[in-house]
């Protein structure tokens, strides 16, 4: 096999839409047998799956492909190609993405994974230069960019802020980013202007990635987010497909929640709740691209309201950078979602992400810290996410996805199973 065994069937399961109890019965395999054969590697309950099961898992995957394409005629061809913007080699929105360019993408960053748990090591980026351009606040959008191109053989040149840029010196986007091109060969962008990366992404042919534009987008956050909803659902034998989603908070500056409704209503039958502090409601241009799929979306004032029977709760922060005349200073307290609130309107299987950061300072009643040892709360399996998914953007922009699989091999330092204190037992190991 060309990929591990682990992305090899998370994949199939993928293009199968199945969840793991029925793709089990439908193979013919115990769920328990399943399960072994998904887990990393490295881990000791691993086991090899029989080689004539990898042969049928191919087989139905590949008649359940040349149906679709006969059915659908989709057109096929790099991916880096089938997501291009005017025939360039960037992303910069969802709106680029199908299901099925997502979902490759997704495979993409399966085959990631042993890299980003530190099993593995690559350099099919050796020699390339990434130029990090941030000029609003960031951690983990910047450090994650820059440490998936590192581990994938690159180096990264940062540059943070106005102050430190030669903006400040009144440089336009446009001699900025012919001037960047000359010197590195991907660029990262986070600008505070909605269409400002669109405009960078002009000036340079180059591949150049959504960062976060202002109140715009957030597109690898997105992607990111539906990895890490699949791969939640895909444990606890959930499908997106029909599945409710509540997004809460201040969804009309949230880049993420922007990106990530129209990502998700790629699937069928969504239900989305949408609860948000009056004057805070997710733009109406946003909400009538995301109902175009017959997903239903419906707006709510409370948390009981919106909150039960939810499969995710995407809470979000007050985007205070970004306001204009609102007054808000944070959420009201009858508006934070701890674990309370969870207990109250949740099931044991519902599963809550925020973005992050999440403001832990008094008044601003984010997301509560008192949910930190739930396994429901998957906000750090979220952040990890964040490298496979990234690596998985640069090596298909760049055109390296299909030499990582051969460019393998073991690391030479030791690291902890487990890089978070509190991690669920599972984190990581599914
Ligand atoms: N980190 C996310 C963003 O840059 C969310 C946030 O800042 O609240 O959009």
């Amino acid at each position: 096999m060309t990929i591990s065994q682990q992305a090899f069937l998370r994949d199939a399961m993928r293009r199968l839409n199945l969840t793991r109890d029925v793709f089990a019965t439908r193979i013919g395999v115990k769920r328990r047998a399943l399960d072994t054969w998904l887990l990393p590697e490295g881990s000791q309950e691993f086991r090899a799956m029989p080689e004539v099961v990898q042969r049928f898992v191919s087989e139905i995957v590949q008649n359940g492909v040349l149906l679709e394409k006969y059915t659908q005629s989709v057109q096929d061809g790099p991916l880096r190609d089938r997501i291009a913007v005017e025939g360039k080699h960037q992303l910069l929105s969802v709106d680029q993405f199908t299901r099925e360019s997502v979902e490759d993408l997704f495979r993409v960053a399966d085959m990631m994974q042993p890299i980003a748990r530190r099993q593995k090591v690559s350099r099919v980026l050796e020699g390339a230069v990434l130029g990090n351009l941030f000029f609003e606040a960031s951690t983990r959008t910047r450090v994650s960019f820059g440490s998936a191109f590192c581990r994938l053989g690159g180096s990264v040149c940062d540059t943070t802020g106005f102050t430190f840029s030669s903006m400040a010196k009144g440089e336009s986007i446009y001699d900025t980013s012919r001037v960047m091109s000359g010197y590195v060969d991907a660029m990262v962008i986070r600008h505070p202007d909605q269409g400002s990366v669109a405009e960078f992404a002009r000036a340079t042919n180059i591949p150049v990635v959504n960062g976060g534009d202002g109140p715009g987008e957030h597109p690898s956050q997105a992607l990111l987010d539906l990895y890490t909803i699949l791969t939640e659902f895909s444990r606890l034998g959930k499908l997106l497909d029909g599945a409710h989603i509540a997004m809460v908070g201040d969804l009309k500056y949230g880049r993420t929640v922007h990106s990530l409704i129209k990502l998700m209503a790629l699937y069928k039958n969504v239900k989305f709740s949408l609860v948000s502090p009056k004057g805070l409601e997710m733009p109406s241009y946003i909400i009538e691209q995301a109902s175009r799929n017959g997903n239903l979306i419906e707006q709510k004032t409370t948390l009981a309201e919106g909150l039960a029977g939810a499969d995710v709760i995407y809470a979000t922060r007050v985007q205070k950078e970004r306001f204009a005349n609102e007054e808000n200073e944070g959420y009201t307290p009858d508006f934070q979602i701890n674990r309370a609130i969870i207990d109250a309107y949740c099931s044991p299987e519902t599963i809550v992400m925020h973005p992050l950061p999440r403001d832990s300072r008094p008044g601003a009643n984010d997301l509560s810290v008192d949910l930190n040892h739930d396994p429901r709360l998957a906000i750090f399996r979220q952040t990890d996410n964040g490298i496979p998914i990234r690596m998985a953007i640069f090596a298909v922009l760049l055109g390296v996805e299909g030499l990582v699989q051969h460019s393998l091999r073991d690391v030479t330092w030791q690291h902890p199973s487990h890089v978070g204190p509190d991690d669920s037992v599972f984190h990581g190991l599914e």
